[in-house]
């Protein structure tokens, strides 16, 4: 039996917590400075779905976002995306649309979710739950609220993008 091995791309803009999210589903830790393993291109986790294994491959990028420097080898193959903003960056928020637009152009439309991460600093948010909801429809994507920090919902990510692409 052949398993399957999905490429995922998590992009959004810089300090959204891309590169904590992928560590802390593959290796299961979240540090307050993370910086990203040279030489690493992703980092992957196994898991079951519908009993099948499927084999979650997530690319981190170097970190160079704002400079519009991601590579066409980043994208290359995707097979689902994760598009993430910060609850406490505002700019971010408003930058999902160009990242969603981004990967269609150099992948087409490929299985998505939107992801608003930091909500343990609900408190500090800059983004209201109408806005976050009303983006999410209007975009038309699958939407969660993590906490890479306290470890919430961030396996439910990735679980519904294997079953979304799955179900291709
Ligand atoms: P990236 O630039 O998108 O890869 O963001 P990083 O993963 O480097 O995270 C940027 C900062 O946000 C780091 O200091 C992380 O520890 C922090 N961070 C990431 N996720 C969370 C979260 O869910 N809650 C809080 N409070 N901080 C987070
Ligand atoms: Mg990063």
């Amino acid at each position: 039996e052949v398993e399957t091995a999905i490429k995922v791309v998590v992009v959004g803009n810089g300090a959204v917590g891309k590169s904590s999210m992928i560590q802390r589903y593959c290796k299961g830790i979240f540090t307050k400075d993370y910086k990203k393993t040279i030489g690493v291109d992703f980092l992957e986790r196994q898991i079951e779905v519908n009993g099948e294994d499927v084999r979650l491959m997530l690319w981190d990028t170097a970190g160079q976002e704002e400079f519009d420097a991601i590579t066409k080898a980043y994208y290359r193959g995707a097979q689902a995306c994760v598009v993430a903003y910060s609850i406490v960056d505002r700019d971010s928020f408003e930058a999902v649309e160009e990242w969603k637009k981004k990967v269609n152009e150099e992948v087409g439309e490929i299985a998505t979710v939107l992801v608003q991460n930091k909500i343990d600093l609900v408190d500090e948010a800059v983004v209201t739950a109408e806005e976050a909801e009303e983006q999410a429809t209007r975009l038309n994507l699958k939407f969660y609220k993590t906490s890479v920090k306290d470890n919430t919902y961030v396996d439910d990510v990735f679980r519904f993008l294997a079953e979304r692409y799955l179900a291709e």
